[in-house]
């Protein structure tokens, strides 16, 4: 059969040989599987652009988008189409051979970003791994360096592996898996003169400061963007002192944010950062891009056994050339405007329950009054009994990342729904 010949159009393919288990039982699920995350009352088993429909057949407007990664929704035909091809043509090999599509990719990344190289593995944690030790060789290497400090933000998220929970600035993630990994100092988000006194602090002690590693907007800590000002000195202050700036761009990257990488709305360039989430448009993969001058990893130094193989790469390349070809920028600028501004009315209806909505493109929050009795995972709920699917970011925020390919009719659609679903919460 050819490609073409099972490349279907939207709607989605019909499920029935796809099917795991039916009827879905939860009870039996949580048998087997350990219990690492809280999880909605629902199974989902079929998707197709905007919307999913669980096991019941109830179907649901999707605003998470497997947390910021279906950048492309489900079931898209370019999708399916790259899918397709590499699984019948090759889908992995490891990188003991050059791997056409691996470099392809790269090329579509540098040439669409500040960076000239580009790692790839399987996830935004490994992805940061591989910056954290990118980071500490240029430092003993470079900067002669004994005992590097990476700096990170408070409330930041970078991942669960040991280096990157310690990365990330809250303690709710790190407790229970002492000893964490030495060499990190946190410093709050948006604040230079905290940043300034750090740097000053810790060099004058052994332990030298090597780099900055920041999110352009910090997602899982409550969806706050970085403020313009506050970057382009933490630029300039990385410039005066040789040190590197590091960007996890794993959730805000990848057109996300109105722009291709969070960076632009900033005015700056980092020298190392990270992709993934988005980039695979929810086929597993990631990326650690960084300047030539940085680009210190020799043979040996690093390696992923998945990463970047032609299945992973060829798909995300399919995605990268849709968000260009398919002008999505534009629409995520437009759609996240449209999204705000119905969310701002929202919050005037209901002023003693939302104190906030910010966010860039399609990466919004809503922030909930920190007095009011309401949290995220309740308006979650009742958001899902409208049939909308949406995320928590934090215990009192409320994040929406749609797909990127999401119609004006579908942020028309959530925004009735969360309006309903406030209605229920907190009648006024
Ligand atoms: C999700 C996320 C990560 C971790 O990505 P995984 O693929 O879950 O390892 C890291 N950094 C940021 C900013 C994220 O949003």
């Amino acid at each position: 059969m050819s490609p073409e010949a099972l490349v279907q159009p939207f709607p989605a393919i019909a499920t029935s040989s796809l099917s795991t288990a039916s009827p879905f039982s939860p009870e039996d699920f949580n048998e087997h599987v350990m219990t690492t995350y809280a999880r909605y009352p629902i199974a989902l088993e079929r998707g197709s652009g905007c919307r999913v429909w669980d096991t019941e057949g109830r179907e649901y407007l999707d605003f998470v988008a497997g947390i910021a990664t279906c950048t492309l929704g489900h079931a898209h035909p370019v999708m399916v189409q790259a899918v397709t091809e590499q699984i019948q043509t090759l889908h992995h090999v490891s990188n003991l051979y050059y791997v056409p599509q691996q470099g392809a990719l790269a090329k579509w990344l540098v040439e669409h970003s500040c960076a000239d190289r580009v790692f790839f593995c399987n996830s935004g944690a490994e992805a940061n791994e591989g910056a954290i030790k990118l980071a500490r060789k240029y430092a003993h290497e470079v900067l002669n360096i004994a005992d590097p400090v990476v700096i990170t933000a408070h409330a930041s998220f970078h991942g669960r592996t040991l280096a990157t929970i310690t990365a990330t600035g809250q303690p709710k993630y790190q407790k229970g898996f002492s000893p964490l990994v030495p060499g990190f100092h946190y410093v709050p988000y948006n604040d230079i003169a905290a940043l300034e006194t750090a740097l000053d602090t810790l060099d004058s002690t052994e332990r030298r400061v090597a780099a900055i590693m920041l999110e352009a907007l910090q997602g899982e800590g409550g969806v706050r963007p970085g403020d313009r000002d506050y970057f382009q000195r933490v630029r300039q202050l990385c410039d005066e002192r040789g040190i590197l700036l590091i960007l996890d761009e794993v959730q805000v990257g990848m057109g996300r944010s109105g722009q291709l990488w969070g960076y632009e709305n900033l005015g700056i360039e980092p020298d190392i950062f990270t992709s993934a989430k988005g980039l695979g448009g929810g086929i597993p993969i990631g990326a650690m891009l960084c300047k030539s001058f940085c680009n210190v990893f020799q043979p040996g130094d690093h390696a992923s056994t998945f990463g970047g193989n032609p299945f992973a790469c060829g798909v995300a390349l399919s995605v990268c050339q849709t968000i260009e070809q398919d002008h999505l920028l534009s629409n995520v600028r437009d759609r996240g405007e449209q999204l705000r501004s119905g969310l701002q009315a929202i919050a005037q209806r209901f002023p003693s329950a939302i104190t906030e909505v910010r966010g860039w493109g399609l990466i919004n929050g809503l922030e909930l009054a920190a007095d009011s009795p309401l949290t995220a995972s309740a308006v979650v709920q009742s958001a899902m009994d409208q049939g909308l699917l949406l995320v928590p970011a934090g215990p009192k925020v409320v994040r929406f990342v749609p797909p990127l390919i999401v119609t004006e009719a579908d942020v028309n659609q959530a925004l009735s729904a969360i309006e309903q679903a406030f209605t229920v919460l907190s009648p006024e």
